[in-house]
């Protein structure tokens, strides 16, 4: 790291050029927001889209939410960043999450919940999706592009240069910036910080929080019965469950602005997920499948059947503050694990890495 004091966003602010590596939704409320202020920005991100964990896959039966399943809304920031998302995020009714015991029986139910469950429609990643299109279309967000050193720039040492490893472009260097923010999981972050040797009192930080993984099973049944006609199965559209390898099923089906293909998503409780997190897809599944069939009753062969793991899924111990922020280096990371393990510690940590740079 150089020596020279690098200089602060009130000394020179018109032309900061701020790196923002991670593209779900903590990187693109802290990117928006730079933007927002004047900022120029580029956003580095490994997958081919956006939206990370806010993930969505497509299949021929229709998508799925594999990774975050509903959203919440208590922060009257979040909330007021939803309203302009016009018609993309809708209220899911869950038809009240059920609690199941390990035999798939309902042990607890009826309640109606005390929060809204929020969705993006069509797909979960469309609300990031959404909010990334401005950066998108001014060329400042890099798909498949993943960070691999973050080094002072060999032109100006009082600058940041980031090295990346691209599909299809090989490697490459992008230099010039002035600050740079990790928006990744949190032993992501503390691996690059440390390939980098930058951020060392970071790095120490970062030791604390835990992160659980989650392997996650996507199952579509086409020659069900018509959805609005009767369900295969439960009647029930999510529940939580004490079974010793699932702890949530959600009917996709059920989602607002979703295919009528009967399709469902399948988590993994995070003891389960963590003792598995070796194991091939193969194994995963059948054992993932054998558990469904338990809690629900579902026996028929799926049409489709296919498992995700998350190596860094659910925050277990956060940060216990909503960013880290280095003012010497000008190196800040965020990211839901700052604060918690929902999709809006995620926004609400973002969005507070772009105040604290600001
Ligand atoms: C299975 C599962 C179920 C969940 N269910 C819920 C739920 O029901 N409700 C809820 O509120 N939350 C839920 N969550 C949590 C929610 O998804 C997260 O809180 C939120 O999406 C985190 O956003 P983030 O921006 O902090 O991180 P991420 O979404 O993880 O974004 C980080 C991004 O950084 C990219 N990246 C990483 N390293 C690099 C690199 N070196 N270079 C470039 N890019 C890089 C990644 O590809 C990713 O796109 C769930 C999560 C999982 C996995």
């Amino acid at each position: 790291m150089t020596k020279k004091s690098r200089p602060r966003a009130s000394e020179n602010s018109a032309s900061r050029h701020i790196a923002v590596i991670g593209s779900g939704i903590a990187g693109i409320a802290c990117a928006r927001t730079l933007v927002q202020a004047g900022h120029r920005v580029s956003v580095f991100e490994k997958n081919q889209g956006t939206g990370g964990r806010m993930a969505t896959r497509d299949t021929g039966f229709g998508g799925f939410d594999h990774g975050t399943q509903y959203f919440t809304v208590r922060d009257a920031r979040f909330e007021k960043a939803l309203s302009t998302a016009n018609g993309l995020v809708r209220p899911w009714s869950t038809n009240t999450v059920r609690i199941l015991d390990e035999f798939g029986r309902v042990v607890a139910s009826a309640l109606p919940p005390k929060e809204a469950h929020w969705v993006a429609s069509p797909g979960m990643n469309a609300l990031v999706k959404h909010w990334a299109e401005p950066l998108k279309t001014s060329g400042s967000l890099l798909l498949e592009t993943e960070v691999i050193s973050i080094e002072a720039d060999k032109l100006e040492p009082q600058r940041w240069q980031l090295q990346t490893e691209g599909v299809g472009n090989g490697s490459r260097v992008h230099s010039g910036f002035d600050d740079v923010v990790l928006a990744i999981p949190a032993a992501q972050a503390q691996a690059l910080l440390q390939s980098s040797r930058q951020g060392k009192a970071m790095v120490k930080a970062l030791g604390k929080v835990s992160v659980a993984p989650c392997w996650t099973l996507m199952l579509a049944f086409p020659h069900a019965p018509h959805p609005h006609l009767a369900h295969i199965g439960p009647q029930w559209n999510a529940a939580r469950s004490t079974h010793h390898r699932i702890a949530w099923l959600a009917r996709e089906s059920s989602k607002p602005g979703r295919g009528p293909v009967e399709r469902w998503t399948v988590q993994a409780n995070p003891e389960w997920s963590q003792r598995h997190l070796e194991d091939d897809d193969a194994r995963v599944k059948a054992k993932l499948l054998k558990a469904f069939s338990e809690v629900t009753g579902i026996r028929a062969e799926p049409s489709h059947a296919e498992v995700h793991r998350w190596r860094h899924a659910q925050t277990m111990e956060p940060l216990g503050k909503s960013h880290a922020w280095d003012d010497k280096s000008r190196i800040g990371v965020c990211g839901d694990w700052c604060l918690g393990h929902r999709v809006e510690d995620g926004f609400v940590s973002g969005l507070e890495m772009a105040l604290a740079i600001l």
